[in-house]
């Protein structure tokens, strides 16, 4: 914890205040110091409720509550001409590749505030790691045929979770923590949880598709051992979709991979329209964040706090940050 100065105002940025901050894996990795595309120091915080202080951000007014699309883009790559901002050749993520809002007062350009004014503050930090979960949901294209299998049902893996029960297609977790496989036969509707611990998992899979396999599976584990098991788990003409992040090189036994016609895709980040589709989502009550937030801490014990997250890893979701600094 530093005292700064706050930021000034300057031409095409607004100031905001962080008003609740998410804490997600990526911090959590970035703090132990295994976080690919990271750079020390760093400031976290990239899922942020914040209110609007000052600046000419057209639309806005003071104490308007907004979020933040975390991914400074440059507008011009061939991704962002594609309108795929969310992978633009030269992003810089707050929080990742640059300072995040883990402050007090933050500068922010004003094309990327997004205005929740009706939304609860649990649900405006919880927009960026849901849009996370719309996003590769949409980059799949899933088809009322498709069967899908979730791999992981952490944070991001549950964010994924809601939004294919909203499609009402058959869906399938991969999960061995018992705290989250609770989550998911409590609050997603339909779902069938597999725990690989305890069962075989082709086996598994080959009873609950009727001996398809399934045809999409996305992974949320960020994990190789579990990537590597489950890129065998693909129906012939089926997709495979990287959610989930690590630092190892995936390895492919070619024969089986082209036999099966079988598509790969990473998904990375989300667009403003994925954000604008969340916020519909939690507005029309599609989704309650309230489940998924199992810790709260105050900004102003962070520096003892955080750390003991570490310990809570098998209980935790979503952790929440409150800033109750003085105006
Ligand atoms: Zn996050
Ligand atoms: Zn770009």
């Amino acid at each position: 914890m530093q005292q700064v100065d706050d930021p000034k105002l300057v031409p095409g940025c607004s100031i905001v205040k962080p008003r609740q901050i998410g804490i997600c894996g990526t911090d959590l990795h970035a703090f132990e110091g295994v976080q690919p595309y990271f750079t020390y120091p760093r400031v976290l915080g990239h899922e942020l409720a914040a209110e609007y202080v000052k600046g000419s951000a057209k639309g806005f007014s003071k104490g308007d509550l907004l979020t933040i699309l975390p991914y400074d883009y440059c507008g011009n790559c061939f991704a962002c001409r594609q309108g795929k901002t969310n992978c633009c050749s030269s992003l810089s993520v707050m929080g990742v590749h640059q300072d995040g809002g883990m402050c007090e007062y933050f500068s922010v350009p004003d094309h990327l505030l997004i205005k929740t004014n009706v939304l609860t503050l649990d649900q405006v930090a919880m927009v960026e790691p849901l849009a996370i979960g719309a996003h590769a949901v949409h980059r799949a294209n899933i088809q009322a045929h498709d069967q899908v299998l979730v791999m992981g049902a952490g944070p991001i893996g549950i964010g994924l979770l809601h939004f294919l029960s909203m499609l009402r297609i058959k869906t399938m977790v991969a999960e061995t923590i018992p705290f989250r496989i609770d989550y998911c036969r409590t609050h997603i509707p339909g779902i069938v949880c597999i725990d690989p611990a305890k069962e075989n998992m082709e086996d598994a899979l080959l009873s609950h598709t009727n001996g398809d396999m399934p045809s999409v599976i996305f992974d949320a584990t960020g994990n190789l051992s579990a990537i590597d098991q489950s890129l065998s788990y693909i129906s012939h003409a089926g997709k495979y979709v990287l959610v989930g992040l690590q630092q190892d090189d995936i390895r492919l036994n070619h024969p089986q991979f082209h036999k099966r016609e079988a598509t790969l895709m990473s998904s990375r980040n989300a667009t403003k329209a994925d954000f604008e589709f969340v916020i519909e989502a939690l507005k029309n009550k599609s989704i309650d964040v309230c489940p998924m937030i199992t810790h709260r801490l105050n900004f102003d014990d962070l520096p003892e706090d955080f750390p003991h997250l570490f310990e809570n890893k098998s209980i935790l979701i979503k952790a929440m940050i409150s800033c109750n600094h003085p105006s």
